[in-house]
């Protein structure tokens, strides 16, 4: 069942891939080389837990090299294959091709439910399974780069880099072997929040262009649109915490494992956050109305549904009841192709996930170019910004003889830190890809949805670095 899962996965993002390669006439050879992983590794461990061998099984896969390190994150899950990391990896290569992130795709799984281990057990298996993949170079700050991704966070991050340093103590760049690592461990501050925060920023330039939000029967902004999302997990919280308390969209309902939490006049995100960490679930909120079947919620009405955790989570089954006209793909693959045909035709606006989510891989490039520079970002200029900041507000004041008005000074006072510059980068990215996207979209007639434009602008890039390394 699983493994069926997984090659589902992969059957649809790769005809995701023939649908966007035929639109912009991608050579045969060119195709062939893209489409399917360079290379996987699958690795059998033993760790002992309470005294008895446990034999873990674990992969990585690599997609596209064109750009080298390849990167992508780490899951740890009960269900977990072959096939489901292949089609992450892929999902990588375009991610990060579309948002001009200079890496090659890659993703890993280890088959493993976290929640059944200690934190010490958890250690030891993530150290084994680092010296495993470092041993064959499926980790290496030059070559291959993991981050988090479902089930991991910084603490595995910060296990992995600590165990690479300890293998190869000689690499000045070994800290740069994984991204989303604490930012005491050589992490970036702004990391952890960073695909939440994408996904707002996607969401803000989407509404700048109100043609694009007509064709999705919205207007105005952001500013109290219903939001659905599925998923309250790193993700997931961050996007609803950043939409709901910037940019005052209400988060109308919230899918999680246990069933469905709805409320018309919206959630708050951080009381329904704690007690979701209290009590593993939704259900026994104090506010909104619990509803067991959470699938069945996606099917709400609202303007916005974000689905923020599994793949196939939208897929032939209730695409056609999907009542959503605007659909953002915060997880990795919650649309099926077949699904997504469904959707279109019935006039939904898919906002793919190779752009949606791609806000963890930018900062974790951030994050990599900050360990192999060895400075963080802003220590060289933070002063002088800051002193420039307060000559332009002193000049005013003196040339008019009136103190300049606080909400126009204070800006200029304000010395930029990681953790701005960080915020600027992401926007950029994440905007950037959003243009990209759309043009494409708008200047191919054979183009007719955003994600194979999305695909479209990745697969053209992808071909052109083959192309000029004559690989192809
Ligand atoms: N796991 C994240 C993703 O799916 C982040 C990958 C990374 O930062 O390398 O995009």
């Amino acid at each position: 069942m699983a493994a069926k899962k997984g090659r589902a996965f992969l059957g649809s993002v790769h005809k995701m891939f023939d649908r966007a390669a035929a639109t912009v006439r991608l050579r045969d050879d060119v195709a062939k080389q893209i489409r399917d992983c360079n290379a996987v590794i699958q690795l059998r461990f033993p760790v002992r837990i309470d005294g008895k061998y446990q034999v873990f099984s674990g992969w990585r896969a690599i997609h596209s090299e064109h750009r080298l390190p390849v990167k992508g994150g780490i899951r740890y899950a009960a269900v977990v294959d072959q096939d489901e990391v292949e089609a992450l990896a892929a999902l990588m290569s375009y991610k990060c091709a579309l948002v001009d992130v200079p890496f090659g795709g890659s993703k890993g799984g280890l088959a493993i439910d976290p929640k059944r281990y200690s934190v010490s057990d958890l250690e030891a298996i993530t150290r084994r399974f680092t010296q495993e993949l470092a041993d064959t170079g499926f980790v290496s700050p030059s070559r291959n780069v993991p981050a988090p991704d479902m089930g991991t966070g910084q603490r595995e991050m910060a296990w992995m880099a600590d165990e690479y340093r300890k293998l190869y103590p000689s690499d000045l760049n070994a800290i740069a072997c994984v991204t989303g690592k604490p930012p005491t461990q050589g992490g970036i501050r702004g990391r952890v929040e960073a695909t939440g925060r994408g996904v707002q920023y996607v969401l803000r330039e989407f509404f700048r262009h109100p043609e694009d939000a007509a064709r999705a029967g919205l207007s105005g902004g952001l500013e109290g649109k219903r939001i659905i999302l599925q998923g309250f997990g790193n993700v997931g919280y961050h996007a609803a915490k950043f939409l709901s308390e910037e940019d005052g969209a209400l988060i109308v309902g919230v899918i999680e494992r246990d069933g469905a939490l709805l409320s018309d006049s919206g959630l708050a995100v951080e009381p329904l956050a704690a007690h979701l960490r209290e009590t593993g679930g939704v259900q026994h909120f104090p506010r909104g109305e619990f509803v067991q079947d959470g699938r069945k919620a996606l099917e709400n009405e609202c303007d916005i549904l974000i689905p923020a955790a599994l793949e196939g989570q939208i897929n032939a089954d209730n695409a056609s009841r999907i009542a959503a006209p605007l659909i953002v793909e915060a997880a990795n693959g919650p649309v099926t192709f077949e699904a997504e045909e469904i959707l279109l035709g019935a006039g939904k606006v898919i906002l793919p996930d190779i752009l949606v989510n791609a806000g963890g891989v930018a900062v974790s490039y951030f994050e990599w170019v900050k360990n192999v520079s060895h400075i963080r970002f802003g220590r060289l200029n933070r002063r002088l910004d800051e002193q420039r900041g307060a000559d332009i507000v002193g000049l005013v004041e003196h040339m008019t003889g009136k103190t300049a008005p606080e909400q126009f000074a204070r800006p200029l006072l304000e010395a930029t830190d990681e953790l701005h510059l960080v915020r600027s980068g992401l926007d950029d990215t994440m905007r950037a890809g959003y243009v990209a996207m759309r043009e494409a979209m708008l200047t191919n007639d054979a183009i007719p949805d955003l994600r194979t434009a999305a695909f479209a602008v990745a697969l053209k890039k992808m071909a052109l670095s083959y192309e000029e390394m004559s690989l192809a």
